[in-house]
């Protein structure tokens, strides 16, 4: 099994189950399509005047040599031999409270916090259907957790804590114990936030990515960053994680 597809300009294709990878030209892109259906006069029919007959010959024999080296078309090796073991147990649950951000770091992960699409912030009743399918799936695991993601999810504390209210209200019916996280820029944080972060346990992580000249809050506009977190933790009294890379 072959998937194709482009990215950055480039034509890529994945032999799915050798797991190689191959950068391809747009005839090889195509003939590896039409080998599989046609035979090798129908093909060199299909490309004459596109490409030349010796072209065409040799990308035909490259593929044909990748294929018996086994990363061309590769069988499926585990074919009969796995079975996926049902539905399976769930115990966690990574909830993009938002897909939007108040910063617009240019190495973002997430396409500055919307992930290529329309900025849009969760509805508590997304939430809730997501904990109580949490709920349902997490067989006989008595302890589950959510982390609060995004984008930036203090941007949608209220729908936050209706969640927590929510997993603590039907975790008690359902003998579960939850733990929660929130990934945060941070920059949203103030005494509200802080106090209740404290309050209900809810861990905090700080991803701080990129160095100094490449992070939004350094430079001209703001010194320091990590400082300023740090700063801003210990005006909270925040316990957090920090990860910088
Ligand atoms: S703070 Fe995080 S989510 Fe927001 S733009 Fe920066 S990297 Fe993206």
């Amino acid at each position: 099994m072959l998937h194709k597809f482009e990215f950055d300009g480039s034509k890529i294709v994945l032999d799915v189950h050798s797991g190689a990878v191959h950068v391809v030209d747009g005839l090889a892109w195509e003939l590896l399509d039409d080998c599989c259906r046609m035979d090798k006069d129908e093909i060199l029919q299909k490309y004459r005047g596109r490409y030349s007959r010796d072209l065409v010959v040799q990308c035909l024999d490259e593929i044909e040599e990748l294929r018996r080296g086994g990363l061309l078309f590769s069988q499926d090796f585990y074919r009969g031999k796995y079975n996926p073991p049902g539905a399976g147990v769930v115990k966690s649950l990574c909830l993009h409270l938002a897909h939007a951000c108040n910063l617009r770091c240019r190495y973002c992960f997430a396409g500055q916090g919307n992930f290529g699409g329309p900025e849009e912030l969760m509805p508590a009743d997304i939430g809730r259907r997501a904990i109580d399918l949490l709920i349902d799936r997490s067989g006989g695991r008595k302890r589950l957790e959510v982390d609060f993601f995004g984008g930036e999810p203090l941007l949608n504390f209220e729908v936050l804590k209706e969640l927590v209210d929510y997993s603590r209200r039907r975790g008690g019916e359902n003998g579960k114990v939850f733990s929660f996280t929130v990934t945060t820029n941070a920059v949203l944080l103030n005494e509200e936030i802080g106090e209740y972060l404290n309050k209900h346990g809810i861990n905090v992580v700080l991803s701080l990515d990129g160095r100094k000249a490449r992070t939004p809050l350094s430079g001209a506009h703001i010194p320091g960053t990590t400082w300023i977190f740090v700063q801003m933790c210990c005006t909270w009294r925040i316990l957090v994680l920090i990860i910088c890379r």
